[in-house]
């Protein structure tokens, strides 16, 4: 007899990122009446769309929670130099608890420089290596916020990853790599999956907590998901409808999983979230709370 379809709990991160932003309005509210309003700077250079609609959104979403904002947009051909000078400027401003430099950045600007002259301390993006160390140690300063929303959405669907094993599809930087060491940090069992892995659809069918960051529509069949496992997608495709979809057969694979999150809806807003929770962390630190 064929097993009924299960249908999985749908992580909605856009309602729990909502909850977290009035939670942390609230924080802000009492950290300004004492005399310290949390301060994000935010670096774009250039025009390209996509930054721009991300910036906008970031900028919304801090002025919303009561933060105060720096938005420094500089033309495309800005110079390297002018970008670490400013850099360098907002590290140094006390008003400033967290500078975002929004990527990608144009080629004639080294991007590694840029990021390593970020301080750690005010970091909120997590990539600078001083932070992703930390992480590794186990003794997270500032967690990338995508990394840390998805963490977020485990906890939202009730899963404890201690002694689960957990597969990570993709391993960059900013999503794969610190996600993975997220879940080993929490005691998982952690395979992380790349374009080199060999069968993939065997590793993904072992986990009880599937990340998939790899940037290609739906290369994650339903099929493959595990029964009951919690499935989070962190990709974001553009169909040739215009549509977006996940890394994850969503249909398919929501008829297997325990918990999965949608696309848009899941992951993405959660970003944002955490981004202001990791501003309203340092302002803490500056305020000595
Ligand atoms: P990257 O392109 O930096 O990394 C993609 C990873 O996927 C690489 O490690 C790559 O392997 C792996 N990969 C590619 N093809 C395959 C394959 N066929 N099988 C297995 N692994 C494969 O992407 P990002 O980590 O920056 O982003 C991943 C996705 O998440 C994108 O869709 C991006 O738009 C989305 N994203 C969403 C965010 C949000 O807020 N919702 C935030 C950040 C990203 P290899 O290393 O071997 O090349």
């Amino acid at each position: 007899m064929l097993a009924a379809p299960m249908a999985a709990k749908v992580l909605d991160g856009k309602a729990l990122a909502a909850r977290i932003r009035a939670q942390l309005a609230n924080e802000v509210k009492g950290l300004t009446l004492r005399g310290v309003q949390p301060g994000l700077a935010v670096v774009l250079v250039g025009e390209d769309p996509a930054s721009q609609i991300y910036v906008r959104n970031k900028t919304k979403a801090c002025q919303e929670a009561g933060f105060k904002t720096f938005d420094h947009h500089l033309p495309a051909d800005t110079s390297g130099l002018r970008v670490l000078e400013l850099v360098t400027a907002l590290n140094a401003n006390r008003d400033v608890d967290g500078i975002l430099v929004q990527l990608p950045l144009p080629r004639q600007i080294d991007s590694k420089k840029v990021l390593l002259t970020v301080d750690p301390a005010k970091d909120v993006d997590g990539f600078h290596p001083e932070n992703l160390g930390r992480l590794l140690m186990g003794e997270p300063r500032f967690v990338a916020c995508t990394p840390f929303g998805i963490m977020k959405l485990i906890e939202e669907a009730g899963v404890d990853p201690r002694g689960a094993s957990a597969v990570v599809v993709g391993r960059s930087n900013i999503v794969g790599k610190p996600v993975a060491a997220l879940l080993l940090n929490a005691d998982a069992t952690v395979t992380v999956c790349h374009s080199k892995t060999r069968d993939l659809p065997s590793v993904v069918a072992t986990a009880d907590i599937l990340v998939a960051a790899i940037g290609r529509a739906e290369l994650i069949r339903g099929a493959w998901v595990k029964a009951g496992a919690t499935v989070i997608d962190v990709g974001m495709n553009r169909k040739a409808d215009g549509k977006l979809t996940g890394d994850v057969e969503y249909a398919a694979a929501a008829d297997r999983a325990g918990a999965i999150t949608p696309v848009p809806g899941g992951v993405g807003p959660m970003t944002i979230a955490m981004l202001l929770a990791n501003t309203l962390t340092s302002a803490k630190r500056r305020a000595g709370v």
